[in-house]
């Protein structure tokens, strides 16, 4: 009698486990186990905290988007930094399949904002602070979420409410740019020696077109396979002019909805980009994004040649 009870509930908890997903490679040490944790200036080896070793993770686990699982965050304390608890899981490094990190702050809550001829911090106008948004809250295309778009006036440039979502920075459907007026919702016509300017047809004066493809938050952490960990350790190889950097592990995450506005694009190309940590898991749930400070050749994503370029 026993014995069957024993049996029957055995059973019933392995089909609650084959329900959940299959084990995947964990995402946060890259399937080994093993994670570097700082230990006063110098790294020691330590158990993942996500996989408690195993290097295995059900597929249903979600790392946290803002720490990549780590738990930590750096955060900015007067002129330097200190490592505190992830504002999004507070220190767990794991997040319910519901989070979504607010897309104008990557989840920090604040921003960086133009203050006079200096920035300053403040509180994000998008999630009011908390790092993550509903799911139904889309950046606004035209300003990236600041609500201001600067526009031409005489030589200069001033900075006007947003003509796409007057001023909120956000907008209940997912939008794309009008790739007629570019968001500008007007067009110039000529007629004769003069030019005016009359509404766009493609967007109707709206300067945006909805979005067919609506770009997903979900990842999905895929196996690598050894050809695929050799096509990259190739190409790492290749691409370097001192041959100095040798690739040590490959997580492999792939965001259906992104790669299928991708597929027959003739333009794609494998190139670096070097980037904190913390924004990795990001970049693959939303895209890059542009940032809000103009790099050493003016406001743009970064991508390189030489691996050792991006480091
Ligand atoms: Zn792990
Ligand atoms: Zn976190
Ligand atoms: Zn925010
Ligand atoms: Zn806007
Ligand atoms: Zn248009």
């Amino acid at each position: 009698m026993n014995l069957s009870v024993t049996l029957f509930l055995i059973v019933l908890i392995t089909m609650a486990t084959t329900a959940k997903g299959k084990p995947v490679p964990c995402g946060r040490c890259g399937g080994s186990g093993q994670i570097n944790q700082k230990v006063g200036f110098g790294a020691m080896k330590t158990h993942c905290n996500i996989c408690k070793g195993s290097g295995k993770i059900d597929s249903s686990v979600l790392l946290c988007p803002r720490c990549s699982g780590t738990g930590n965050i750096n955060t900015k304390v007067g002129f330097g930094f200190m490592e505190t608890h992830c504002n999004i899981c507070k220190g767990k490094g794991t997040v319910d399949p519901s989070v979504i990190l607010c897309p104008r702050c990557s989840g920090k809550g604040q921003i960086n904002q133009k203050v006079g001829f200096g920035f300053m911090e403040t509180s994000c106008n998008i999630c009011k602070g908390a790092g993550k948004v509903d799911p139904n809250v889309h950046l606004c295309p035209r300003c990236s979420g600041k609500g201001e778009i600067k526009q031409a006036m005489g030589f200069t440039f001033v900075d006007v409410q947003c003509n796409v979502c007057h001023g909120a920075g956000k907008v209940d459907q997912p939008l794309t740019l009008c790739p007629t007026c570019i968001g500008q919702g007007q067009v110039n016509k000529q007629t004769g020696f003069t030019t005016a300017k009359e509404p766009c047809s493609t967007c109707k004066g709206k300067g945006v077109i909805p979005t067919t493809v609506r770009p997903s938050r979900d990842t999905v952490l895929q196996d690598v396979s050894l050809e695929e960990f050799k096509m990259v350790a190739d190409f790492v190889a290749k691409a370097q002019a001192s041959k100095s950097l040798v690739l040590s592990s490959v997580v492999k995450i792939i965001n259906p909805s992104l790669s299928a506005k991708f597929v027959g694009s003739k333009n794609e190309k494998w190139l670096f980009h070097g980037s904190r940590l913390e924004s990795c898991i990001a970049i693959c749930q939303g895209g890059y994004k542009l940032p809000d400070h103009p790099g050493m050749l003016g406001v743009g994503v970064y991508f390189a040649l030489d691996p050792n370029k991006s480091i």
